[in-house]
């Protein structure tokens, strides 16, 4: 049995000013080698903890013959252009037709990807690999927990199968769960009953932890759905608050043995379960920067020694959600309140060639951050000494958000500021989710009194462990946890909790 693989791989924050090309595409932050074709998939893959790492092992498990094709993910930022989609669709469509005849298709999505041409650039992407595939051959898709589901992904695809952890720990599970959907449909030419619910809600950044309440329960009633009688498979998508699209916001999918109607009635359950919980599944809360380093530098004083640091989480700023990684609000308040023992990265290429320019050892005097847009601080001035100077490139197995083991942060810089805080200066949009990228330059997190980690949920498998506390921080930002700070133009209406009276009757 052949089944193929292939994927493009975006979370795309329609409000970030960045745009996404091909070029992004090739230098990823989030993994080495950008683009991947063929052996190359199983080469970065088969050591890590990815979706793409699950159907190798699938393969194995299930024996059956996987066939990667392309692979092209790029850390989360702006809208792709419509070249990088024309391009990486094109010739991931030319390998499904030229290398076929397949017997299945994984299509490893994220769920949230929007092109220039395509808002639905997930639902697309489907319809043509259907269309390239033909009706008779199943596809199965995995998405990640941040998916803004649509209509046209259900429809165009057999089966759909999401993580159901966040911090993404379960990508490899998942993606087992669909390796054994795809090779049943096809060797018992057997298609299951779909359903997809879309209650209108949305579900704020805040609340997105599934190990905490509210969503807690939601999973639950995900899980009570999964032990009824019939029920061959059953997701909820969180959604991806940052993306301006029609099918923004939570969503629930069921898969049914034969009967759409128990679908039906098993996605409704969930999605009642969590309209019921609407209101506490969005509440945008948290201190702001000043706040939020006056209680870092205050509880710093009093904790155990060796407790570890208080951690903040710079929500505005979530890199793995799209934002610029140059936010300088929390370092602002840093230096302003005098905090010394501090770490925290920036990415700013200007600042990192201005360091490598002056060499190791050398004292600089130059600004910071706040260079991409006029969202995430102001660029703030600092001087201080380059104490090292790496490739940035990094390894993590250690079980990292959603499986991803290969970083490369580009020339990456450790700045030791006279004023106290160390600044660690990337190139790429690097997400603070491994305590590699600081012990790979020599820097252990661990010793500092506060760390800053930009992004809400991806960076607590990482630093959750070692903190004495984690304040997640209201920054202002491309990911503001505020979703009214932003202009949404082509969302579903009404929707809560913009809409308060949003209506919900399954
Ligand atoms: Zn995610």
């Amino acid at each position: 049995m052949r089944i193929a693989t292939l994927g493009i791989h975006h979370e795309t924050n329609t409000f970030s000013a960045r745009p996404v090309t091909l070029e992004t595409f090739q230098s990823s932050g989030l993994q080495t080698y950008g683009v991947q074709r063929g052996q190359q998939c199983i080469e970065m893959h088969s050591g890590a903890s990815t979706s793409l790492s699950g159907y190798i092992r699938g393969a194995e498990q299930l024996g059956f013959e996987l066939v990667p094709l392309i692979f092209a993910a790029t850390d989360p930022a702006g809208t792709i252009s419509v070249d990088a989609f024309e391009s990486l669709s094109s010739e991931g469509i030319a390998m499904l037709r030229e290398q076929g005849p397949f017997d299945g298709v994984l299509l490893n999505q994220m769920g949230a990807a929007v092109s220039e041409a395509h808002r639905d650039l997930d639902g697309e992407f489907a319809r043509r690999v259907r269309e390239a595939v033909g009706p008779g051959v199943p596809i199965v898709m995995t998405l990640d927990l941040h998916a803004n589901v649509s209509h046209m992904m259900a429809e165009q695809t057999d089966g759909i199968v999401i993580y159901r952890t966040n911090p993404h720990m379960d990508a490899v599970e998942r993606a087992l769960d669909a390796c054994e959907l795809v090779t049943r449909m096809a060797r018992e030419n057997w298609r299951p009953a779909k359903w997809l619910e879309m209650p209108p809600m949305v579900i704020g950044i805040f609340q997105h932890d599934t190990s905490d309440e509210p969503m807690r329960s939601v999973i639950r009633s995900l899980e009570n759905v999964l032990e009824q009688p019939g029920i061959v498979s059953a997701s909820v998508g969180q959604g991806y608050p940052w993306g301006d699209v029609q099918e923004l916001g939570f969503a629930a999918y069921a898969l049914h043995e034969d009967s759409s109607e128990q679908a039906r009635v098993a996605a409704q359950s969930i999605a009642l379960a969590a309209w019921n919980l609407r209101s506490e599944l969005y509440r945008p809360d948290g201190p702001d920067p000043a706040e939020a380093v006056r209680i870092a530098l205050e509880e710093s004083l009093s904790r155990a020694p060796g407790s570890g640091p208080i951690v903040l989480l710079d929500v505005g700023d979530n890199i793995g959600a799209g934002s610029s990684g140059d936010s300088t609000f929390l370092l602002a308040q840093a230096l302003e309140q005098g905090a010394k023992s501090w770490l925290q990265t920036i990415r700013d290429t200007e600042a990192v060639a201005e360091c490598v320019k002056a060499g190791v050892g050398s004292h600089v005097e130059l600004t910071v951050g706040g260079k991409t847009d006029s969202l995430h601080g102001e660029p703030v001035r600092v001087t201080g000494r380059v104490r090292v100077i790496s490739d940035g490139r990094f390894e993590d197995s250690g079980g990292v958000h959603a499986g991803w083991r290969y970083f490369d942060g580009g020339t990456t810089v450790g700045l030791e500021t006279d004023a106290g805080p160390t600044v660690v200066l990337v190139s790429t949009r690097v997400g603070n989710m491994s305590r590699e990228q600081f012990y790979s330059i020599g820097y252990r997190p661990e010793n500092f009194d506060i760390v800053v980690a930009k992004g809400v949920v991806s960076p607590r498998p990482a630093y959750g462990s070692i903190a004495s506390r984690m304040i997640s921080v209201n920054t202002p930002g491309a990911t503001s946890g505020d979703m009214s700070t932003f202009d949404y133009q082509h969302r579903r209406r009404p929707l809560f909790p913009f809409e308060q009276d949003a209506v919900y009757e399954p």
